[in-house]
């Protein structure tokens, strides 16, 4: 039976205090609709591979063995959401500006991906857009999940740090791709937009509330939120999987944030 399709939209360093001077239009509106909306916690370290790693497959770093953002082959293999949906015969895709992440899903699991470097001489900050462009037409060729991954507000932060004018800006440009992706989910489609984690001065990696407060809304129309208190990175896994229809591994440690 084919399913709503679903979209997994990540802010790579999104602050939640940065929503509304960015400002963010887009998200501030969707977060009226959203069964959880507010914050949500990263975890240590809270790095980009590390947390994108513990987002798709459901356990700790400590777990899944990815402590950098240096990716290795895991010791003890965990099924990530990508395999879980490919084994469940759903088309998922991936769109994405940061290379390192290129193996959250294993060869053979994944209907679509597109990557452009967000590291491109000509114009780097026009690469989230060129991800929810192709995130948006997967959309409209039938994907049942996509993992659109927007890179700059991120990289912004660390040139100039976190909540300047340069980052704000930045994930403002964030929010018109968000604007675009939402525009082609089809009628009871769902979204989860989040970070990864959130940054102070100029870096995160350690941890304060700034650097581990994270944004985080599910948009699932018709859905019933579970009885769930402090969501984190753990739940997304899960929550995707419930979205699109298909049992979660038992070696995920995650609940869904959905009925
Ligand atoms: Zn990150």
């Amino acid at each position: 039976m084919k399913s709503n399709p679903c979209v997994l939209i990540l802010v790579d360093g999104l602050r939640p205090d940065a929503i509304e001077p960015a400002p963010m239009p887009t998200v501030l509106s969707l977060a009226k609709e959203c069964l959880y909306a507010g914050t949500a916690q990263s975890l240590m370290p809270n790095c980009t591979l590390p947390c994108h790693f513990s987002i798709f497959h459901s356990v700790v770093p400590e777990r899944h063995g990815i402590n950098t953002n240096n990716w290795t082959p895991q010791v003890r293999p965990i099924l990530g959401i990508f395999d879980v949906l490919s084994q469940s015969g759903k088309k998922a895709g991936f769109a994405y500006n940061w290379e390192e992440l290129r193996d959250l899903g294993r060869p053979g699991s994944l209907w679509q991906s597109f990557f452009v470097s967000m590291y491109r001489a000509d114009d780097s900050s026009n690469t989230d857009m060129m991800v929810a462009d192709n995130t948006a037409n997967f959309l409209r060729e039938g994907a049942d999940f996509i993992f659109c991954y927007l890179g700059v507000t991120d990289e912004v932060g660390h040139k100039h740090g976190w909540m300047s004018p340069e980052y704000l800006e930045a994930a403002a440009g964030a929010d018109a791709g968000i604007a675009r992706v939402l525009e082609a989910l089809p009628e009871g489609g769902s979204a989860i937009i989040m970070a990864d984690h959130g940054g102070l001065g100029r870096s995160h990696g350690f941890d304060s509330p700034e650097t581990m407060t994270i944004p985080l809304y599910v948009y699932a129309p018709g859905r019933e939120a579970a009885e769930i208190s402090d969501p984190d990175l753990l739940d997304i896994a899960p929550t995707i999987a419930a979205l699109c229809g298909i049992t979660a591994p038992e070696t995920w440690e995650g609940r869904s944030l959905v009925k």
